[in-house]
């Protein structure tokens, strides 16, 4: 084993999308930055092994496109020119909640049709750019190195075998729901957050088909919602490369078949039949691919009265969402932000307890979006407030009226995209616009 120096250096461990936009936010305080990869990099822009979810679909939220425009300038508009069909998520797409059809309109909100692995490239190009941050793959991290209660580095196992100590100032754990930092925890005598947990099992398949003019009308995609009695859920949407990107979903035991009639019989019976018009006409490209996601989890990490100091955890590793929403590399995005601005305000002074509290701060909205849909089918477990069936109650009319009213869909966007929070579909206008367009 050989020992690097350090100064001012921070790892990160895992070179997925909450991993290289960790290491963007570090690189602006800290004078190195290393991401190491466990995966070795595919040539083509293809899912890899260490992130299998890379080959479902993956929608990229309005905030998260706004987020990354702002950490790498340009962003959107490189999307485009690589191909990324765009265009507004309520106008140019199609949606289904509870069984209504959203009514159009033009929301401001921006929908791209992008696929993970293209994400993926694209923000580690740039990180990779970065001229005090490498990327080095085929490089796992099997542990801590930590000296007086603070780490202190960490210990690197390259694809070759050989091993190597890397002295670190920051360790960042960006190593999605397989991460070990709960272990590393123990080893070296830190106490382990608790978590929280929501079961929902969802099933997912995904298969990609030629893009044909004919389908689709024109827009960039639909989305049919679960719901509860329908916990089935269907995505169209366009994609690089002249694709279609069908995703079939099924939550607490439905399951998408992965054979081309199974498929069109689990959709034909849901409100919107763009996926089935594609799944009976379309050529495939590929073999549909199934993924199991058993429960969200949020681990609480600010409850801990005590920190190694000097080792965060970001992304699915520190929570990870029920996909159907969306919502994961979105708050990876906000958490790089975040971390960013800790740093620029008191620098890495306390950082793990600022970061765990600010980041539990963060994450309440989008997990209780997120949870808040899943506890409204009464089989999923989870504690309930007493005012949970109240608002339940009139969310599930402002989702009906949502079919009358544009701006009622609009608002409810708004905050599924994390442009806005759920609070806001509270105000007494909209409330009053849910009462006028039920009342029709
Ligand atoms: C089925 C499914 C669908 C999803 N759909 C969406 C969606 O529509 N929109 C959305 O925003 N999000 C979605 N997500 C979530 C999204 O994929 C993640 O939030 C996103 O990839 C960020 O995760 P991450 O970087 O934290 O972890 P991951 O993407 O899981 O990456 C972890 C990385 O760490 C590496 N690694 C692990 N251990 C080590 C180690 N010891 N040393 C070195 N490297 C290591 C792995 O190889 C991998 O590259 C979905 C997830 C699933 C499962």
């Amino acid at each position: 084993m050989k020992s690097n120096s350090s100064a001012g250096h921070a790892v990160v461990v895992g070179g997925s999308v909450a991993g290289l936009l960790a290491a963007r936010a570090l690189s602006t305080s800290f004078h190195q930055v290393t991401v190491f990869e466990r995966d070795t990099f595919p040539a083509h822009t293809v899912a890899r092994r260490g992130v299998p979810q890379g080959r479902q679909v993956h929608a990229l939220l309005t905030r998260g496109a706004v987020g990354l425009d702002g950490l790498f300038p340009g962003f959107v508009d490189a999307m485009t020119a690589a191909g990324v069909p765009s265009g507004d998520g309520q106008a140019d797409f199609s949606w289904f909640l509870d069984g209504h059809r959203m009514a159009g309109a033009t929301s401001g909100l921006r929908g791209f049709g992008v696929s993970r692995p293209q994400i993926e490239e694209m923000i580690r190009d740039r990180v990779g750019a970065l001229p005090n941050v490498t990327v080095v793959a085929g490089a796992q991290v099997d542990g801590l190195l930590v000296d007086d209660g603070r780490v202190a580095g960490a210990r690197v196992r390259r694809h070759t075998g050989a091993e190597e100590s890397v002295a670190a100032d920051l360790v960042v754990d960006a190593a999605g729901r397989g991460s070990r930092a709960l272990a590393w925890l123990r080893e070296f005598g830190y106490p382990v957050p608790e978590h929280t947990a929501v079961r929902t099992n969802v099933v997912y398949v995904t298969r990609h088909y030629k893009q044909e003019p004919g389908l689709l009308d024109g827009r960039l995609g639909t989305t049919v919602v679960p719901y509860p009695g329908q916990p089935r859920a269907a995505v169209v949407v366009r994609q690089e490369g002249d694709r279609f990107a069908v995703l079939l979903a099924g939550l607490l035991g439905e399951e998408p078949p992965t054979d081309d009639a199974g498929m069109i019989d689990f959709v034909s019976g849901l409100a919107g039949q763009d996926a089935a018009d594609v799944l009976r006409s379309a050529v495939p490209v590929d073999e549909a691919v199934k993924m199991r996601y058993p429960e969200s989890t949020l681990n609480h990490f600010d409850r801990l009265d005590r920190h190694l100091g000097g080792f965060l955890v970001v992304g699915d590793a520190l929570c990870s969402f029920n996909p159907i929403y969306g919502q994961g590399m979105t708050v990876a995005v906000m958490e790089a932000e975040l971390l960013q601005s800790l740093l620029q305000e008191h620098g890495t002074q306390n950082l793990a307890p600022r970061f765990f509290a600010s980041a539990a701060a963060l994450l309440a909205e989008p997990w209780s979006l997120a949870t808040g849909g899943d506890l409204r089918f009464p089989e999923v477990e989870g504690e309930r407030g007493p005012q949970d069936a109240e608002i339940n109650g009139y969310l599930d009319q402002f989702r009906a009226a949502a079919a009358v009213d544009p701006a009622l869909g609009t608002a409810f966007l708004k905050v599924a995209n994390l442009m806005a929070p759920v609070t806001s579909l509270l105000s007494p206008e909209l409330m009053e616009r849910v009462q006028r367009a039920g009342a029709q």
